[in-house]
């Protein structure tokens, strides 16, 4: 039987990202993909210009976070900040470059050359890569793992789940590591829709579907109190209403379980709209999933299960979401990466290549 230090299972932003971390730590690693090619969701983001995270301080991005993903995001995103993630794309050949909103993009603005990167870095590094196969069990042993696909058997000490939520399960991301984690003692908060649109009464929509106002103010309302604002696009499609400002609230009502609320609509003509939904469009059309491996039985320090040890998560399959703006992959390539390194410390390896920034050096005249 085939024996490797780490098993890393699914090749998303999460998954690719723990692979060319293992590689750059030389630990004999498998990354396993079910689909026939690696990071079908990563191709898609940003539309197609992968929108890489967004140029704000550590403090600035957990703040974003809201509660309790801040705190258990507190490690990974200062073992790799929004900066950090840019030098290290930039070291690999990709420069990135800051746009509007401080939204961070790969410099040719097509995520095609994200994906490249990670596939080139895994060759480099002689990191095992598989796709077509699909993991169809995780089992703990003595010593490790074995991890089951339909015609071998893998085994290894440390394995790293890293297959995604469940939206847009086209792209292979259909909630198995959830399975896998609940079979091995893990709490699966439930799953709700993050990042998506509302299904509004069609009064609501009358003559104005396909328009987009660039800048509204979307206020959530709960017994006539505004809980929370978000600002950013909003349009009007033949469903209902969405655009960055309505996903953003829509992840936050997720998040809070509200079912009894309004949305106070500020428009940047000067008019205001007060809209009760009636539904958020189906979880397999959001962009994130809110819900997933309960976020208090994962070490925040170390991405590593409090009910299995061996056990790692990075990535959607956690309980973990953040808002519009690069702040989902980033959460992906800092929990992959912080896991990666505390895989590497248990193997007795280095640290990473410092992506600390140069400090200056000061000359005396
Ligand atoms: C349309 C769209 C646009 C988006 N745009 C952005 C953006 O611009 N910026 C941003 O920050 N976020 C964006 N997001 C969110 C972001 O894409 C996700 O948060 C991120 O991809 C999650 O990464 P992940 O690796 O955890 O999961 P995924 O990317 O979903 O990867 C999981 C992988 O695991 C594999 N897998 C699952 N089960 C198995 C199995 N049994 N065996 C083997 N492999 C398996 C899947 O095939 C998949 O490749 C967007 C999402 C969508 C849907």
């Amino acid at each position: 039987m085939e024996k490797t230090d780490l098993i890393i299972i699914g090749g998303g932003a999460a998954g690719l990202m723990a692979g060319c971390a293992a590689g750059e730590l030389g630990l004999k690693a498998l990354v396993l993909e079910r689909k026939h090619k690696p990071g079908r969701k990563l191709l898609m983001c940003g539309n197609a210009r992968c929108n890489l995270t967004t140029n704000i301080s550590e403090g600035r991005m957990l703040q974003m976070f809201g509660k309790p993903v801040d705190t258990f995001m507190e490690s990974a995103i200062h073992a790799f900040t929004p900066s950090m993630l840019q030098r290290w794309f930039a070291a690999n050949g990709l420069r990135t470059v800051v746009k509007a909103g401080n939204k961070v993009y790969p410099h040719t603005e097509r995520a095609s050359d994200v994906l490249n990167l990670f596939t080139a870095q895994l060759r480099d590094k002689n990191v095992s890569f598989a796709c077509s196969s699909v993991v169809q069990s995780l089992n703990k042993i003595k010593n490790g793992f074995r991890v089951s696909l339909e015609n071998f058997e893998v085994e290894s000490r440390y394995v790293l789940i890293a297959t995604g939520g469940i939206s847009y399960p086209k792209t292979g991301s259909v909630g198995e590591g959830q399975v896998w984690a609940k079979k091995l003692g893990h709490t699966i908060e439930s799953f709700r829709p993050g990042l998506v649109g509302f299904e509004v009464d069609s009064s609501v929509l009358k003559v104005r579907v396909g328009k987009i106002y660039k800048k509204a103010r979307v206020e959530i309302i709960v017994a006539g109190k505004k809980i929370e604002e978000t600002r950013g696009v909003y349009e009007i499609e033949k469903w209902g209403i969405g655009g960055t400002a309505i996903t953003d609230a829509s992840r936050i009502i997720s998040r809070q379980n509200l079912k009894d609320f309004t949305l106070r609509i500020k428009l940047d003509t000067g008019e205001t709209e007060e809209i009760r939904p009636l539904r958020t469009r189906p979880i397999k059309e959001a962009m994130v999933t809110v819900g997933g491996v309960a976020l208090d039985e994962i070490n925040f320090k170390t991405m590593e299960s409090k009910k299995c040890s061996g056990l790692y998560f990075a990535g959607e399959v956690i309980d973990i979401d953040g808002p519009t703006g690069g702040y989902n992959l980033q959460a992906a390539f800092s929990t992959a990466r912080l896991a990666v390194a505390s895989i590497g410390k248990q193997c007795g390896k280095g640290a990473f290549h410092s992506l600390e920034k140069p400090k200056k050096q000061w000359i005396r005249k």
